[in-house]
């Protein structure tokens, strides 16, 4: 049953202005149609948790197109998109802010890991659709009801204790992603798997459940891993379970190369503010001690090429790097940089941590510091005063001079200049 909850403080504490008035709204356009209406899911949680706040996911006992037309109205929203399929709408409103509405909905499973046909219901059984005790909650904001707790699975309790447990028997067979999930919020809040859904959580895998899954669903919810705070407590728990290597095929799981990986130093920071894809950057901590695997992550998955082209030249530019940054010789700054510069900002910490040697680590560094960052002084502008026709031979000139100065052979602009007329006349 519910518990005898009232949440408007939390709510006040915790929801912006803007967030409140937009309750408010809300709840006194439901009263007026007669619908009731609730806050759902994970903001129920994070309040509860006391976290502050991101999106409002709002359903409705009721139609929620209607609402969200007439609350759009009234907040002047600059655009309504309505879903009649799925009974759903968002409003967006002047500051950009996105609201979703969705009418209360009960799923049904033809088989297992398919995707749910829909029919409108009660917010219970909305509620017990859902994956987990502790997103299973709801808090009404109906006019006259604010902040009235709806929890009829016990997610209050669970979530004081610290516990993930399913709504039922079939949940992880009726979406595998489920385990996923579990594992992710296992590691985020550092909370237990209650016994019975940790016997049906390993039945799911030992029964192969995930092959169902597409590999699209599942590489969504390995980004969203990638996301996370605490990425090695998760990859812990895949490994626990059996499903690291499922996920990652062929991946080499080193528990110390991973605790190296993704121990958030200074410097793990400082290189994934470098990437361009920052989940890629995961996924070549996870390959680094194989990297000819990457190629069955590649297979597996949905990527885009961009996403593709980085993993595969990460895995090609390490090897190549490892190898040059290790010789026992004398290395020259261009051997460095022409290796290192096809090597992807998404494979330097893992390259780095593969470097046991200090002066191979130095190499890397004097890379990262300063011959990545060298160009020549002159300009295709110098070298059209010098009267040089503008053409190929541009590129070929000043990519010669860059090379010239990581090498330390010209060392200023009048250098550059005078080795052009000794050279290109
Ligand atoms: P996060 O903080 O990671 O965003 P969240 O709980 O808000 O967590 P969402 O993926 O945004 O996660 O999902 C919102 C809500 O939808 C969840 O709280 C849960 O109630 C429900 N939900 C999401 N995914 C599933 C699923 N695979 N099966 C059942 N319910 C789900």
């Amino acid at each position: 049953g519910s518990f005898e909850v009232n949440l408007k403080k939390l709510l006040d504490e915790n929801i912006s202005p803007e967030g409140q008035e937009l309750i408010n709204v809300v709840g006194k356009w439901a009263s007026q149609l007669g619908m009731r209406v609730f806050l759902v899911g994970g903001i129920v949680r994070d309040l509860l948790l006391g976290h502050k706040q991101k999106d409002l996911d709002i359903v409705v006992e009721g139609d929620a197109l209607v609402l969200a037309q007439e609350v759009g109205k009234t907040l002047s929203a600059i655009k309504f998109i309505p879903h009649e399929r799925f009974k759903t709408a968002s409003i967006i409103l002047k500051n950009g802010q996105k609201i979703d509405f969705s009418t209360s909905r009960v799923e049904f499973y033809q088989h297992p890991a398919a995707l749910p046909e829909v029919e409108v219901s009660t917010i219970r059984e909305d509620l017990y659709r859902r994956d987990f005790t502790i997103n299973s909650m709801a808090i009404e904001i109906t006019y006259g009801h604010t902040g009235e707790l709806f929890d009829p699975f016990g997610g209050l309790l669970d979530l004081r204790e610290g516990i993930i447990r399913v709504l039922h028997n079939l949940s992880f067979v009726e979406d595998p992603t489920r385990i996923l999930r579990a594992l992710r919020f296992l590691g985020r809040f550092n909370f237990k798997l209650e016994e019975n859904t940790e016997k049906l959580l390993v039945d799911a895998i030992a029964g192969g459940f995930l092959h169902l899954v597409s590999p699209a669903r599942i590489l969504y919810e390995l980004k969203l891993i990638f996301a996370e705070k605490d990425i090695l407590k998760i990859l812990k728990f895949l490994k626990h379970y059996g499903v690291f290597q499922e996920v990652f095929p062929k991946a080499f799981y080193e528990e110390d190369y991973l605790r190296r990986y993704f121990n958030y130093t200074v410097e793990y920071f400082r290189l994934l503010k470098e990437t361009n894809i920052p989940w890629l950057h995961g996924v070549m901590g996870v390959y680094a001690k194989n990297l000819e695997g990457i190629e069955e992550f590649i297979k597996k998955y949905p990527l885009t090429g961009e996403e593709e082209e980085v993993l595969r030249q990460g895995a090609l530019g390490i090897k190549e790097a490892l190898k040059l940054l290790s010789l026992p010789r004398e290395v020259k700054g261009v051997e460095i940089f022409e290796t290192l510069t096809k090597l992807p900002p998404e494979g330097y910490w893992a390259l780095y941590l593969l470097l046991d040697r200090f002066r191979a680590r130095e190499r890397f560094k004097t890379y990262f510091e300063e011959l990545r960052f060298i160009k020549p002084e002159i300009t295709g502008e110098d070298l059209k005063a010098l009267g040089l026709k503008p053409g190929p031979l541009y590129r070929e000139i000043l990519h010669k001079i860059k090379m010239l100065k990581i090498d330390g052979v010209l060392k200023n602009k009048d250098e550059e200049i005078l080795y052009v007329k000794q050279n290109y006349f």
